[in-house]
Parts: structure tokens; C-alpha cells; sequence
């Protein structure tokens, strides 16, 4: 047989892993079962991993089923997203004292630098962290705390094999196979024995791949894992026609699709804290009763709250509709403009996850179905 790159482990060498990253002192986050979902959270051994679950994922529907099968990696993504741990939904930027003799003392928060390790990013993932990279650390200003979390990150992403029901990483170009930007790339193979193609995208991958216990990976290993890939981009729940989108949407602002949406919309937020690019934020301060701590903190916002575009005189997106089109608008229009790149990676839990079941990618639809149509 051919050996050609990449190392091949057995599902129960993932554990290695796990422990060779927590020996170079990362703090190791991945996929768990809890509350009903997959989410990321702390992990202290692969046997933590949602082993033998999957998803069955809709508008507005989340649920977890049994496979008939071990699979580490058999399901799409949760709730959750890296995000969370780059970006926190709430983080502290300084404290100040106030002294008897009425001096000030401010501060800053000090920046937490645990190295952080990711197990199981997808690559639509990886595009969210990547569009996030250029929005907080990429361009003139430097977010600090952005800057500490993702400094030595490592990242182990997984190529899917299980895509979910809303899912158009395809239509966006963003999947599902992983391409660059990963320290160690996994291929879960169910058919011929369960095994994982392991391949490495980073010298430190290299290195670590190197203490796995495994075998090189054959010609039949690559096309498996090829084939695999190949089937989910087949499979995908969702597509978006993105052809000229920005114009497409740029021209219909006044497009009745907009009444239509409002009247359905909650105006929640879900869509913006669950997408894994979204980014807003507010600052909110406190003080104790005393008056002599305050603190400044840093906490998730949304464009669909009234406040977040309140400047004097009101909100300048007092309705549903100017709200739920300003999301959409800058995700997969005016982003363009602003950071050269879609917003958008298809990752479908804004569909998943909303209450109504408003989807993007039918919004998109209804728009080009009938483009020019005012209300
Ligand atoms: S589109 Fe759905 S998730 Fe987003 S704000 Fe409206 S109701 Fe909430
Ligand atoms: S807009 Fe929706 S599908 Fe696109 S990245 Fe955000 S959550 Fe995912």
C-alpha cells in the first residue's frame, strides 16, 4: 500500500491528544453534552466528547439523537461557538477605589493568558474565528483582550462527515472541508474500522502529532477521508445563491420581503449571540452602594436591541424591520464594504436557533425571487 501523509489513531488515542495539550499547559475546550445540546465547554478527557450523538436540526428545532455508532465527531454544530472564549460575553476592564482622603486608584483588569486549546473546530468555524481575527486584532485598533486569548491558541479542527439540517458552509465557501488555519486537522472514518486521519497544518502540530500513538496514513486512509468529506458537502441542509448578493440586497432595502420578516420577528437577538462572526458590544459601568467601587464591564449587544443604536434623540432602528434588515444587510452585504469579506459562514445556527424559524438563506431567496418589490 502507498503511504502518503498524515498519521492515523485509533478513537481512543484522541485521549493523547487531550493530555499531550494539557501537559503544554493549555486549558482544553471542546464538544460535551449538556443541557440537552452540544456545547463547548472544559475538557478533561476525550471521554467527555458527545460520543455516539448527533443533531437533528431544523428552523427553530434542536435535538439530540443516539447513533447507532461510537462516532466522537457525528453531529453539526450547538448553541455554542469559539466565540465565547475569544470574545466572552462578559469580561471586566478595569475596577476603581476611591480612598477616604477622595484619591482614585483605577485598575485595568488583568489580561487572562491561559493558553487556550480548541478540539473539534469546523472549518465554517475556522472562517468565523478568521473574520473575527481581522475584526478585533487585524486592522488599526487592538482589542487586548482579543489579542490575549487568541495569541497561542491551538487549534484542532474536523472535517465534517455529519452536516446539519441548516447548515450552507458549501454555498459560502466555507466548507466542509478544512483548508488552513488549524494546528491538526481530524477525519473521523466509521466504514473499514473507526479511525482518524490526523494531519498536521503547523509546526507544533507536527510536533504533536509526532507523540501520537498511530500508523502513516495509506492511500485508501486519504480517500476515505476524501470520500467522507465529498458526501457531506452532498448533504447540505441549507444553500444560499450568493450570486451579487451585496448588490441584490444594497438595492432592495425598501424590498416588502422586509414587512414580511417583521411581522414574524421577536427581535430577540438569538440569530446575533449564537452566529460565531457576530461582534457587538456595550459597556456598562457600576458602582457599589458606597460610591467608592465602580467597575467597567464589557457584555454582548446586539443591533436588534433598541438601545445598542440609540443616540440622542432616539434610535435611529425603532422597528423590527429596520432591524432584522440592518443583521442581514451587514451580514451578507455591507461586511463586504467594511471588511472585504462576506459575514456570513454559512454555519446555520441562526435558522437553528431562532424561535420562529426565520432563515437567511429563505429571506435571500424571497428577495432575489422577486427583486424590486416595495412595500
Ligand atoms: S430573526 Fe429570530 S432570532 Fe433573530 S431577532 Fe428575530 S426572532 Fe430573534
Ligand atoms: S448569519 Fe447565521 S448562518 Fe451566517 S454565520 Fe451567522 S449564525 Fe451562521
Amino acid at each position: 500500500m502507498t503511504e502518503t501523509t498524515g498519521t492515523v489513531i485509533a478513537p481512543e488515542a484522541l485521549d493523547a491528544l487531550v493530555g499531550a495539550l494539557r501537559t503544554r499547559g493549555f486549558r482544553v475546550l471542546g464538544p460535551v453534552v449538556r443541557d440537552g445540546a452540544i456545547v463547548y465547554d472544559d475538557l478533561g478527557s476525550a471521554a467527555e466528547l458527545p460520543i455516539g450523538w448527533t443533531d437533528r436540526q431544523d428552523g427553530g428545532t434542536y435535538r439530540l439523537e443516539r447513533r447507532a455508532d461510537e462516532a466522537r465527531f457525528g453531529f453539526a454544530v450547538g448553541p455554542h461557538s469559539w466565540k465565547r472564549f475569544l470574545f466572552p460575553p462578559h469580561v471586566r476592564l478595569w475596577r476603581a477605589r476611591r480612598d477616604g482622603g477622595g484619591t482614585q486608584a483605577v485598575e485595568e483588569e488583568p489580561l487572562d493568558e491561559t493558553p487556550l486549546a480548541f478540539l473539534g473546530v469546523r472549518s465554517c468555524e475556522l472562517h468565523a474565528i478568521e473574520i473575527q481575527d481581522r475584526v478585533f486584532i487585524g486592522g488599526k485598533y487592538i482589542d487586548r483582550d482579543y489579542a490575549a486569548r487568541r495569541g497561542d491558541a491551538f487549534l484542532v479542527a474536523v472535517n465534517c462527515f455529519e452536516p446539519g439540517g441548516t447548515c450552507f458552509c458549501v454555498s459560502m465557501g466555507t466548507g466542509p472541508k478544512v483548508r488552513s488555519g488549524y494546528d491538526l486537522a481530524l477525519t473521523e472514518l466509521l466504514d473499514g474500522g473507526h479511525r482518524f486521519l490526523v494531519e498536521a497544518g503547523s509546526e507544533r502540530g507536527a510536533e504533536l502529532l509526532g507523540e501520537l500513538p498511530g500508523r502513516a496514513a495509506v492511500a485508501a486512509d486519504v480517500a476515505a477521508a476524501g470520500a467522507a468529506v465529498e458526501s457531506a458537502s452532498q448533504r447540505m441542509g441549507r444553500t444560499m445563491d450568493v450570486q451579487d448578493i451585496r448588490d441584490l440586497l444594497v438595492d432592495n432595502l425598501e424590498h416588502r420581503r422586509w414587512d414580511d420578516v417583521a411581522e414574524r420577528c421577536l427581535t430577540c437577538g438569538n440569530c446575533t449571540l449564537v452566529c460565531p462572526t457576530c461582534f457587538c458590544s456595550a459597556v456598562e459601568d457600576t458602582t457599589d452602594l458606597s460610591g467608592n467601587e465602580a467597575e467597567r464591564v464589557r457584555v454582548w449587544d446586539s443591533c436588534f436591541s433598541v438601545d445598542y443604536s440609540f443616540i440622542h434623540g432616539g434610535s435611529v432602528r425603532p422597528t423590527a424591520r429596520s432591524r432584522y434588515r440592518q443583521w442581514m444587510t451587514h451580514k451578507l452585504a455591507t461586511w463586504f464594504d467594511q471588511f472585504g469579506a462576506s459575514g456570513c459562514v454559512g454555519c446555520g445556527r441562526c435558522i437553528t436557533w431562532c424561535p420562529v424559524g426565520i432563515d437567511i438563506t429563505e429571506e435571500v431567496a424571497a428577495i432575489r425571487a422577486n427583486p424590486g418589490s416595495r412595500a
